[in-house]
């Protein structure tokens, strides 16, 4: 009936709801912490840029003061600082790259003068031009500008472009200073990467964490339903852990319904359901162990027959309630009496059938005699009525008979007390 693997199931089932918001957690903290971390980059990356551009200007304008000016000679543009020739000259900007790590480039409008950025092949990108987007902007607006993304000969950087403005207030070029976007990156993941590994490593924690405590949660709950399969297969008397009884959340429930319904069927098969004795069939079960054991170990048994002695009048003088008032208190008594001698069940209507493991006959007489007794000086109250009655008993010592001849005899033991003045035992 069971569908094997339910149990593991379960346990991946733990595992999915655990892992997932983990894993989830680690995403958006990695994601953020770069995302959070790329932009300050960039704006760290843009005054960076904004300032080198500043002192690369300053510098061209302390070295070779005055203006920039141009002269065309044929096809070749001269570029001038002052009166200092700026074609050709990379001193300056060189010196800069060496230093600063980035790359710098004079234009005269949109055209590279001079650079320290180089093509696939490693010449300097000389007589190149600048994006006509970014030379509109720079030149028209006259200021400077940050481009988080430019791209060069296949080459991503961050890059500021600054006007090149002499004093009339025309503007002739631009100074560039960039950074390859590569090595921004390369900073960026260098910052995230321990994040991300105290991440992964917060997630792997948890999932090792939550594993375990689930593998307790799950073993107790094998333990239950093993259980409960056992109880279903009608083996009522298998037992659970005392650790998993003990629990006082819901599992700990579980387990002691479970014990609680093995109890409840038990009673619902083997006793009487007004007296609370065992009933007919179980008896019999019960006696065939004790016959066993008795013929295995040599020590003798006794089997009783008990009536109770005209139990029709109690019915039709006080009513069926108050006859059954009788029974249950009757039957208390003899279970008082059989403790630790033996049991007692229902047999019949107002029958008894009683057994003493290790009794001698003599010995179950006395003790039948001493039963007697009580219920002779006993009164039962019912409502507003007290009702007296005494019982028959017949005794007989067991032996390795057919189970059904012990009895009979004991019932014909019985059967002789009712025929000769009832209320007594014979054996
Ligand atoms: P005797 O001394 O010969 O045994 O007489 P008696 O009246 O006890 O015997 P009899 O067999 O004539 O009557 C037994 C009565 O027990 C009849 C039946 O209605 C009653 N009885 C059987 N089972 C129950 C029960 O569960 N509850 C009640 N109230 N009465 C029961
Ligand atoms: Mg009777
Ligand atoms: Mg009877």
């Amino acid at each position: 009936m069971r569908k094997k693997g339910r149990i593991s199931g379960l346990r991946w089932t733990f595992l999915k709801l655990n892992f997932l918001p983990v894993f989830l957690f680690t995403l958006i903290v990695t994601s953020f912490a770069s995302s959070s971390f790329a932009a300050s980059m960039r704006r760290e990356m843009e005054s960076e840029l904004r300032d080198l551009n500043d002192a690369v200007a300053v510098v061209f304008d302390m070295m070779y003061p005055g203006d920039y000016t141009v002269v065309e000679e044929g096809d070749e543009l001269l570029f001038y600082k002052g009166d200092h020739l700026i074609n050709g000259d990379y001193s300056v900007i060189d010196a800069v790259k060496e230093k600063a790590g980035v790359d710098i480039t004079l234009t005269y409008k949109s055209t590279r003068v001079i650079t320290t950025l180089t093509d696939a092949n490693g010449n300097r990108m000389t007589g190149t031009t600048v994006n006509n987007v970014i030379t509109r902007e720079v030149t028209d607006s006259r200021e400077g500008h940050f481009y988080p993304r430019v791209s060069i000969s296949r080459e991503d950087y961050f890059a500021y472009y600054a006007p090149l403005v002499n004093s009339d207030g025309t503007c002739i070029g631009m100074l560039f200073v960039a950074k390859p976007a590569k090595e921004v990156n390369k900073l960026v993941w260098q910052s995230v990467f321990p994040i991300l590994l105290v991440a992964l490593a917060v997630a792997v924690l948890t999932v090792l964490i939550v594993t375990v405590f689930s593998d307790k949660f799950l073993s107790t709950l094998i333990k239950i339903e093993s259980l409960l399969n056992k109880t279903s297969n009608g083996n009522l008397t298998a037992e659970l852990e005392p650790e998993v009884l003990k629990r006082e959340d819901e599992l700990g429930d579980m387990g002691r319904y479970v014990v609680q319904m093995q109890r409840s069927l038990r009673d619902l098969i083997e006793r009487d359901q007004l007296t609370g004795l065992y009933n007919r069939r179980y008896v019999q079960m019960k006696l065939e162990h004790v016959q066993k054991k008795s013929l295995e170990t040599g020590v003798p048994f006794s089997v009783a027959i008990g009536d109770i002695d005209f139990f029709k009048r109690v019915n039709d003088t006080y009513g069926h309630e108050c006859g059954d008032a009788v029974l249950v208190d009757v039957s208390a008594r003899m279970t008082e009496m059989m403790k630790g001698r033996g049991f007692v069940a229902r047999w019949g209507g107002e029958e008894f059938l009683l057994v003493f493991e290790s009794y001698r006959l003599d010995m179950a007489a006395d003790c039948l005699e001493d039963l007697l007794k009580i219920l002779r000086s006993r009164t039962v109250a019912f409502q507003n009525e007290k009702v007296k009655v005494t019982m028959t008993f017949g005794v007989v010592e067991g032996s390795d008979d057919l189970l059904d001849h012990i009895i009979a005899d004991a019932d014909k033991k019985l059967y002789y007390g009712k025929n000769n003045g009832r209320n007594q035992v014979v054996q």
